[in-house]
């Protein structure tokens, strides 16, 4: 047998001989004593070192009103942050709102108000429904999962393709069943398979007629502007689509620079149709007086300009490419051409989806972790944590230092060989 034979196509005694080969790999792997983590999407020390300058502004605390930014108020944020990131998104400044450092808490609060008090183009509050359900493109990011668990919120699934969610699968379960209120996308650079939807996929879901009068679809760019090569995806501008299909109400748009500056201490940003940035401040009013608007006006100043935040996101880029190539030769060198494993090449982003042998996911996960590599549990890019073919793997390069990706990566990739030799020898 070559190195490169595809495994389905060995003897039972070359297979034998293989699962042999594997065992002894990864019993050298275990006695290294490796202590490694590939399981946390965040930014590396050195890329929040890009943004120390933050650390000494704002220079001045009126923003660009003449507000006094240090005192309550301006619930929709501040004008520069809003002007800048409106152009960076494709929308109006009026359609932007700027708040705290968390898109997430945004997504949370925007469930909680359509739960609560209904939406703009709704005839109730969803809690009123009998049933309400979200479709889940799979695999996909597991926060999103557990707020809808959290809610009791019923899930569907559907495939996440490289130009996006099956739009044909989304539009045939949304015209008929009105418990469909919703739908999560993270349309540029998918956690975790790094899909970028195309400009017709978006289309299609702003357009698809819907049994559900208010349904919403969750736009969650968080990383629109996180390009890993030369060649940046342009998000698809799905305010203007669903506005021109007469949907205007439909997209909640949720972006933040969580990765773009600090990711406990950024400013995140929802846009959405005037109707919706209205209804969001009128019911976020009633908890809140205004947002930290002197970290937004330290954000505006340190950027300058929307070219600003564009240059700074290439210096994030020249940090972490390396890594992603690093898990990309790993990969291509040790499982290449062995029919064991599928990985994406992610052009942007934070993650590397990487599918093994069906069945084998969590038995990798755990070899992993007894070889001291953690890996995100398998099946977490799944509502309930349920991966249906328990072959999904979410890789997460960007926190370790390159070498420490390399090695992490190395076993990761002994352990989906061992795993792989014990299933086709079973
Ligand atoms: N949305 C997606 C798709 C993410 O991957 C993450 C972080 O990993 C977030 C949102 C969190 O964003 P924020 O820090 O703005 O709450």
């Amino acid at each position: 047998v070559t190195e490169t034979q595809p495994l389905a196509d060995r003897s039972p005694d070359e297979l034998a001989a293989f699962l042999t080969e594997q065992r002894a790999a990864y019993d050298a792997l275990k006695g290294r004593g490796l202590k490694l983590d590939l399981t946390r999407g965040k930014p590396a020390p050195a890329q929040l070192d890009l943004s120390d300058a933050l650390l000494a502004l704002p220079a001045s605390y009126t923003d660009a009103n003449g507000v006094d930014t240090r005192n309550y108020g301006g619930l929709e944020g501040i004008k520069e942050i809003r002007e800048m990131f409106a152009e960076l998104l494709w929308v109006e400044p009026e359609q932007v709102v700027a708040g705290g450092n968390a898109s997430l808490v945004m997504m949370r609060d925007v469930l909680t108000d359509l739960w609560l008090k209904g939406a703009v183009d709704g005839e109730r509050p969803w809690s009123q429904e009998e049933k309400v359900t979200f479709i889940c493109p799979v695999p996909g990011y597991d926060r999103h999962f557990t707020l809808l668990d959290w809610f009791g919120i019923d899930t569907v699934t559907v495939p996440m393709n490289d130009d996006g969610p099956d739009a044909e699968a989304v539009a045939a379960l949304v015209a008929s069943d009105p418990s469909i209120k919703g739908m999560w996308i993270v349309p540029t650079y998918a956690n975790p398979s790094g899909s970028v939807c195309s400009q017709e996929v978006a289309a299609r879901l702003a357009s698809m007629p819907t049994a559900a009068p208010d349904f919403k679809i969750f736009w969650d760019n968080a990383y629109a502007f996180h390009h890993l090569t030369e060649d940046e995806a342009k998000s698809a501008d799905i305010l203007t689509l669903a506005s021109a299909a007469g949907h205007p109400h439909r997209p909640i748009m949720f972006a933040s620079t969580s990765k773009i500056t600090y990711a406990g201490a950024g400013v995140a940003f929802l846009a959405a149709s005037v109707e919706n940035v209205q209804w969001y401040l009128k019911h976020l009013g009633a908890g809140a007086i205004g947002p930290d608007k002197v970290n937004q006006l330290r954000h505006a100043q340190f950027f300058g300009s929307p070219q600003g935040v564009r240059d700074h996101m290439v210096k994030h880029r020249e940090i972490i490419w390396p890594k992603f190539e690093a898990v990309q030769s790993v990969l291509d060198s040790r499982l290449g051409g062995l029919g064991v494993a599928e990985w994406t090449k992610p052009t942007g982003g934070y993650f590397v989806s990487l599918d093994v042998l069906d069945g084998a996911a969590t038995r990798v996960v755990q070899l992993a972790k007894e070889a001291g590599i953690a890996l995100t549990p398998a099946g977490a890019s799944f509502p309930g944590g349920n991966d249906p073919r328990d072959r999904n793997i979410r890789l997460a390069p960007t926190f370790p230092e390159l070498d420490a990706v390399t090695e992490a990566m190395d076993a990761v990739a002994t352990c989906v060989l061992l795993a792989a030799a014990e299933q086709l020898t079973a």
